[in-house]
């Protein structure tokens, strides 16, 4: 593969694809959240007819999903998959913009609007001496996440469908709106597939794995109080905003994200909202060991117990639901799906880095779903920021693992 025509293309694709705005809604329950997905989704879907793809169907939910067919004589192959995201998170506007491209990067800082990408404070950056950096203006995020493993797989499709003397299998291609609400597999098609194995491009620095990942349960805590004139309250008054303070005082805070890492799970306290009668805490609680969760969750209905027991005639409610799970016992039952992911990952140069996700992609959901889907970095710094960074080079050397994929499932 030429390395620099590669280069060439991911980059063009990628700054079209981070132009359109994309940004999801967490808290709309329509599929896709938001108009914006549609403009990229129609975009993608004209690309890969354009390039030859068959079956190539945009639903009714913005799931996009294509088949490039086996080479002939290759049917048997086993069928794989090829997945990314077309929202961008909601942390920092997504909408107009401008990304820059800094070619030759000189290993200096760079301003990024009014902001600066300091190597001191960023030393990744200086692994990318002579490379062409994309950064945004300081004003939006820039959208890597994930339109790098956009941009990487269809830089990836158009190269075999040049190449039809290489042989391979059946391909699916599968591009999905609101990763980043956490719901966007609730209404996945599944059934369209026919993958044996998928691998999500998405997230996080070049040449990692990941197919481990959090279980994910959101807790919804319910505070009710009893209200009376303000002048009366004495000895009457249970409020409501007070029980959800003496709840969230006793969520530990060593067990927080700010002070965890690694293998090491935790209660987020995410969202807060009352008044003297009625108070709502949502908690997100993450490990990668589901007893831990469990653990959690019966720390909570006891939190729960002992404000009742503090504030007489008040009611606390806990109720639990379940968001995605570790997708590793799913994806070590087939050894296969890692072993071609290595070898791709070997033959484009890497030497792979497993890594434990603090976190869960589509991949995770679909894992659950009976497809063994793990995870490989899409090339890309400080997600969800304005100082959101994409080396050019790595783009290119993800495509080439995605065609190197493709081509360990034909051998
Ligand atoms: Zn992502």
């Amino acid at each position: 593969m030429d390395h620099e025509l590669i280069k060439a293309e991911v980059l063009e694709r990628f700054l079209r694809y981070v132009r359109v705005g994309t940004t999801s809604d967490r808290k709309s329950d329509l599929t896709p959240s938001t108009a914006g997905q549609w403009e990229l989704a129609r975009m993608l879907e004209q690309e890969l007819r354009a390039l030859g793809l068959t079956d190539v169907e945009l639903d009714d939910h913005c799931y996009l999903i294509a088949r490039l067919p086996a080479s002939s004589g290759m049917e048997k192959a086993p069928v794989i998959g090829l997945m990314a995201h077309v929202d961008t998170a909601a942390d920092v506007s997504g909408h107009e913009v401008q990304p820059q491209i800094i070619e030759h990067y000189d290993g200096k800082p760079i301003a990024v609007g009014s902001y600066t990408l300091d190597p001191r404070e960023y030393p990744q950056l200086t692994e990318y001496v002579g490379d062409t950096i994309v950064t945004t203006d300081g004003t939006t995020l820039l959208g890597g996440d994930d339109k790098a493993g956009i941009a990487e797989i269809m830089t990836a499709v158009r190269w075999l469908t040049d190449h039809p003397e290489v042989p391979h299998g059946e391909l699916e291609i599968i591009f999905t709106p609101d990763e980043e609400t956490g719901r966007g597999m609730d209404r996945f098609p599944k059934e369209k597939l026919r993958s044996r194995a998928c691998y999500t491009f998405d997230g996080g620095a070049e040449g990692r794995i990941e197919a481990e990942c959090f279980n994910a349960w959101r807790c919804d805590i319910a505070f009710t109080g009893s209200v009376i004139h303000l002048g009366d309250a004495r000895g009457k008054l249970v409020n409501a905003v007070s029980m959800a303070a003496a709840f969230m005082n006793m969520i530990p805070r060593t067990e927080s994200p700010e002070a965890t890492d690694g293998y090491y799970g935790y209660y987020c306290p995410l969202e807060i909202r009352g008044n003297l009668e009625h108070a709502e805490l949502e908690v997100y609680l993450r490990d990668h060991d589901r007893s831990e969760i469990e653990r959690r969750i019966e720390a909570l209905s006891a939190f729960a117990r002992a404000v009742e027991a503090a504030f007489p005639g008040g009611s606390v409610e806990v109720s639990q639901h379940k968001q995605y799970l570790n997708m590793y016992e799913v994806i070590q039952r087939d050894p296969q799906v890692m072993e071609k992911l290595r070898d791709a990952m070997t033959a484009a140069g890497y030497t792979p880095q497993m890594h434990a996700i603090r976190g869960g992609t589509d991949g995770s959901r679909l894992t659950e779903m009976g497809i063994p889907t793990p995870n490989l970095s899409a090339g890309e710094f400080n997600m969800h920021s304005r100082l959101e960074w994409v080396p050019v080079g790595a783009l290119a050397r993800i495509t080439e693992v995605a065609v190197k994929l493709v081509l360990a499932w034909a051998e």
